[in-house]
């Protein structure tokens, strides 16, 4: 951990002392000020996560249910994501797969978590993911499981890596040294609040083949009959 965090510090405070020390035209001040921002942020970043996995394994996250539109908060985040695939200028196309056809599908459940998970797989699918496109559906498996799956078209993640890519601060060696800028950790939060949700997270992936990241956590629904007779007759 203390090399992500002395990256970026040793940025901030480099840049720093050659804008306050150093002749710099107008082109290289605002490059240092860009590379002090870029690094402000991914330090937040990490402190943030820092504090979730440490919240999380010292059991003080606790989760809150409520009752909340699934389908509106898929679109919610489905608009998050595709905002970063503009912010990243990349040729990726994303598609919302929703199981259920109805506007609303009411559930409770602990939304605030739901979608940090899926922010976190999201984030993850397009940075890895060059051009092509990212998928996010979810099913209902039984009248009260819900099975989301969060699929890319990007560099894939050989067999032996999927173990180690949820546990803290590890990454998929990718052949070239490019970092990701990423911190090791969105997975590993990512896992902890799905086993805390009740529920379990895998991959499916390989090299140049895209990823699967699956997902499912039990829910509650008023509408579980309609549910279970509509997926009784899907799989009739
Ligand atoms: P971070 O993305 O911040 O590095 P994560 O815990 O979210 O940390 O992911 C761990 C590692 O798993 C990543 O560094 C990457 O090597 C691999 N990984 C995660 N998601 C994907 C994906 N969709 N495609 C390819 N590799 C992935």
């Amino acid at each position: 951990m203390s090399h992500e965090i002395r990256t970026p510090m040793n940025a901030i405070l480099g840049f720093s002392d050659i804008l306050l020390y150093d002749q710099a035209n107008k082109e290289e001040f605002l490059n240092y000020l860009g590379m002090i921002r870029k690094s402000g942020e991914s330090l937040l970043n990490l402190i943030n996560d820092i504090i979730d996995i440490s919240k999380i394994e010292s059991g003080q996250i606790k989760l809150k249910p409520e009752t909340f539109d699934l389908h509106t908060l898929l679109d919610n985040v489905a608009l998050v994501a595709q905002t970063l695939i503009k912010s990243k200028k990349k040729e990726i196309t994303l598609v919302v797969k929703k199981e259920l056809p109805q506007k609303e599908l009411i559930i409770n459940a602990d939304p605030f978590r739901v979608e940090q998970v899926l922010y976190n797989l999201l984030n993850n699918a397009i940075k890895f993911t060059a051009s092509g496109t990212v998928e996010l559906s979810y099913v209902i498996a039984q009248p009260e499981m819900l099975i989301f799956k969060v699929k890319d078209s990007g560099r894939g993640i050989a067999p032996q890596d999927h173990t180690i890519i949820f546990e803290r601060f590890r990454q998929a060696p990718n052949g070239s040294n490019d970092n990701s800028g990423g911190t090791g950790l969105g997975l590993a939060i990512s896992r902890s609040l799905v086993h805390l949700m009740g529920g379990k997270i895998s991959v499916e992936s390989d090299i140049n083949q895209g990823a699967t990241f699956t997902f499912q956590i039990p829910f509650k629904t008023e509408a579980a009959a309609s549910i279970e007779s509509f997926v009784q007759k899907n799989n009739a």
